[in-house]
């Protein structure tokens, strides 16, 4: 079977030979983890042939199998006491769950847009402490020399690298001009603010949020490689792979645009992909219901 026909025509998810080496994450069952099943017609006083591909009777038990539209687990439940409609929801108003590669892609989104929210939270911090140090800068003068200095008596004089490197950092930072500092400042709160509106358009996948920070990426990938030719730390090396990789997932992803992506959705988790995946056979027992309580008898799973 091939990887994209997990849990979209193919294998149900959960049911494949596990793999030794390589372990494979299967969101389908990973959302249901979350937030249950998705059941359609619990509630409905009757089941029609029409509904056997979430839905049928179990003429044995008087229960009845309903079917997860999402990882297509079978659960057998007792029939509603008390019906709330007479019979399940047409297709046209059943909203199907993602699977398969859709589905893949909102956790990988959802991934990219907390590491959105990471950056969103360092830089707007890193904004406000600009524009606070430029609003106090001639109070905070005076006291940062006297507790620097204070410091270096603590420590035994100037004679540590790093000491003397922050000592450097922060010189600059006062003898910096003030326009300067706003400009960084407005540059830092500016950054903020695209990255928690990807983090937001992320989060809710939409497809202008992808472009947004499929450029934004791209764009700061210069400066990333730039700043390694300075001194190389685990933490930029760590952050210019995390953004080589959402580069290139995300060429990968929009190749195909909104139409393609359309498509991808409706062969993976549209109708056809669950009449794909339908067992060939009733799970248990056969279709028709009921004794004879139900004149219209029901003929075949539909879609067979
Ligand atoms: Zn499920």
């Amino acid at each position: 079977m091939s990887v994209s026909s997990s849990g979209a025509g193919g294998v149900v998810p959960g049911t494949e030979a596990p793999r030794r080496f390589r372990p494979r994450l299967r969101y389908e069952l990973m959302s249901c983890g979350l937030t249950g099943h998705e059941l359609v017609g619990t509630d409905a006083g009757e089941l029609r042939s029409e509904d056997a591909i979430f839905a049928r009777p179990d003429p044995a038990t008087g229960l009845r199998w309903y079917r997860c539209l999402r990882c297509d687990a079978w659960v057998l439940l007792a029939p509603p006491d008390h019906p709330t409609r007479d019979c399940p929801p047409e297709r046209e108003q059943i909203e199907l769950p993602l699977r398969g590669r859709p589905l893949r892609d909102k956790y990988v989104l959802r991934l990219i847009a907390l590491d959105r929210v990471v950056h969103f939270l360092i830089l707007g911090a890193l904004a406000i402490a600009v524009f606070v140090f430029l609003h106090d800068r001639t109070q905070l003068r005076g006291s940062f020399y006297k507790v620097f200095i204070d410091l270096q008596g603590a420590f035994g004089g100037p004679t540590s690298a790093s000491h003397s490197t922050i000592l450097e950092d922060l010189r600059k930072a006062f003898a910096l001009k003030g326009s300067t500092l706003f400009t960084l400042g407005l540059i830092a709160a500016g950054y903020a603010v695209l990255e928690g509106v990807e983090a937001v358009g992320l989060w809710f996948r939409k497809r202008w949020a992808e472009y947004l920070t499929f450029v934004a990426t791209a764009l700061l990938l210069g400066p990333e490689v730039y700043e390694l030719t300075g001194r190389i730390t685990v933490f930029k090396v760590l952050a210019l792979l995390i953004n080589i990789a959402i580069v290139a997932y995300r060429l990968f992803g929009l190749r195909g645009g909104g139409q393609a992506e359309r498509a991808e959705i409706e062969r993976d988790a549209g109708w056809e992909a669950l009449e794909r995946a339908l067992p060939p056979a009733p799970p248990a027992g056969a279709i028709p219901s009921r004794d004879s309580t139900s004149p219209a008898s029901p003929a075949a799973p539909a879609g067979m």
